[in-house]
């Protein structure tokens, strides 16, 4: 059966059509689809019995399913496992920061590039997510928290730029003004630098202008050998092509660009990398901010993160050389729901694909 939530309005009109049913359906359906909240088709009053009983022969409102969430003590955060269809999990972060509610959501189940400080690559890549299932994990904490959602990060597990297609569709879905309406300022793309993808995001339009939404990208090493090492798949691209990728979007969108960072004990975390990182920062000549993460333990990496104040000594270096860094503050780090652990553990308890 085909998932109501994946359809944009226009699509949707022309399946109602194709029923026989009146073209206006389509914007109640989609409106209690993603701006009501609705949980299934009883919950759409508005439709005649008649339709409702057809929409649930030949359409599912939805697949996903929260299995799991774990709330962290320190901060508010939540962090939600969520059943696929056809088995198989991804997991989703709810994060109260400032006054915002932000959701950070998978575009992949697993991932296939091999990051080496990450979780959810371990296990590779399981399957793409569909736009219809990205909003739903939205939806499904809105509904747990009962609260609403007003930015989203596409940083959970997955690269969003090899699920292209879903990505711009997932984009559409969630701007669309008689669904969520989210405007594109609010949403980030997190890729690790997948070339063509971001300049295709460069040259896309929508609504005869450049898109608005965030670019972040995960650059964890200012040489392309130290890159190569810590991210293979992302290695294949040069960090001069990359970072003229990166100043292609801005040309065009005119949003400044964060780049994160990863500091990772004794790997690139000297001040000849704070001084390398300035050089290819440099290099888009756009408005810029480094998010340095200190890196977190991943049981299979290794990887350490430095003292916090070869952090400090190492943003204060950037800063220097003329580069605006941020430490990021964490959060949910108790119940494992920070930067790069996310994973898909109940997989294999459960049985799902990909254990
Ligand atoms: N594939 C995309 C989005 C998912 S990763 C990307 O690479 O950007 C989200 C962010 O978490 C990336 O910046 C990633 O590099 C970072 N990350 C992964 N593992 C981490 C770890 N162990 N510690 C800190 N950050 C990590």
């Amino acid at each position: 059966m085909k998932d109501l939530y994946d359809f944009t309005e226009d699509e949707l009109r022309a399946e109602l059509e194709g029923l026989g049913e009146k073209p206006f359906r389509a914007k109640q359906i989609f409106s209690w689809l993603h701006a009501k909240g609705a949980g299934g088709f009883d919950d759409m009053t508005d439709l005649s019995r008649g339709l409702r009983s057809l929409l649930k022969e030949r359409y599912s409102p939805g697949g996903l399913a929260v299995d799991t969430v774990q709330c962290s003590r320190l901060d508010g955060t939540r962090k939600y496992l969520f059943a696929l269809p056809g088995g198989g999990f991804i997991e989703g972060v709810f994060m109260v920061y400032r006054d915002w509610n932000t959701a950070c959501i998978s575009s992949q189940a697993g991932c296939a590039m091999g990051c080496r400080f990450c979780a959810s690559t371990v296990n590779g890549l399981e399957r793409d997510l569909s736009a219809g299932e990205m909003a739903e994990e939205i939806y499904l904490m809105e509904r747990d928290t009962g609260s609403v959602i007003s930015n989203v990060v596409i940083m959970g597990s997955g690269e969003p730029l090899l699920n292209y297609d879903s990505l711009m569709r997932f984009i559409d879905i969630m701007t669309a003004k008689d669904g969520k309406g989210m405007s594109q300022r609010s949403i980030t793309v997190s890729t690790c630098g997948i070339v063509p993808g971001i300049k295709r995001l460069a040259a896309e339009q929508r609504g005869g202008a450049h898109l608005q939404i965030n670019l972040a990208i995960s650059l964890h090493a200012a040489t392309d050998e130290k890159r190569a090492e810590l991210m293979p798949a992302a290695g294949k691209y040069s960090i001069a092509e990359l970072m003229d990728a990166a100043r292609m979007y801005y040309e065009a969108t005119h949003r400044k660009l964060t780049f994160e960072y990863a500091l990772i004990k004794g790997v690139n975390d000297s001040d000849e990398d704070a001084y390398e990182l300035s050089k290819v920062i440099k290099r888009t000549r756009a408005p810029h901010l480094v998010n340095l993460i200190p890196v977190n333990s991943v049981t299979e990496s290794g990887f350490r993160r430095p003292d916090r104040e070869v952090c400090v000594k190492f943003k204060n270096k950037l800063e220097n050389f003329g580069i605006n860094g941020s430490i990021r503050r964490e959060l949910g780090s108790d119940i494992d729901g920070a930067c790069g652990q996310l994973r898909m553990l109940r997989s294999r308890e459960k049985g799902g694909a990909g254990a």
